[in-house]
């Protein structure tokens, strides 16, 4: 099965991630990826990746993803946090992170572990 990735970012993390996805494209369009609403579509204008669109992250975003999560339909998270900027969103970003400890799924809150987790993932996926 493809891995099931959601890809979320916050503003001032948004060029980091594309740079990140640049780097991971091959492998990530072996995926099933689902971002917040401005993340995704980023993603999708810069990188050219195929990407399920949720709300963006203000709006409810993180809590579609998290949703998803509970369901067993997301098998790791890549969240670059601003952790220097107030989100109005806060508690929904907890609610998230806490999701993912709740239910053991792997989740990357900096560029440093989403490479290792991405790393991984692929290896895994050439197995
Ligand atoms: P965005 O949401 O991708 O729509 O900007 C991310 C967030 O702020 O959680």
């Amino acid at each position: 099965m493809k891995p099931r990735i959601a890809l979320i970012a916050h503003d001032m993390k948004k060029d980091d991630m594309i740079t990140l996805a640049a780097e991971y494209v091959d492998f990530l369009r072996g995926c099933h990826l689902t971002a917040t609403g401005t993340t995704g579509g980023r993603l999708a204008n810069e990188v050219g990746l195929t990407i399920d669109r949720k709300h963006s992250g203000p709006f409810g975003g993180d809590l579609q993803i998290g949703a998803m999560l509970v369901e067993g339909e997301i098998d790791a998270v890549i969240f670059l946090r601003d952790p220097m900027t107030p989100q109005p969103h806060e508690p929904d970003i907890n609610a998230l992170v806490r999701a993912c400890d709740v239910h053991n799924v792997a989740c990357a809150t900096n560029v440093s572990t989403a490479h290792l987790l991405l790393a991984q993932l692929r290896t895994a996926s050439r197995k």
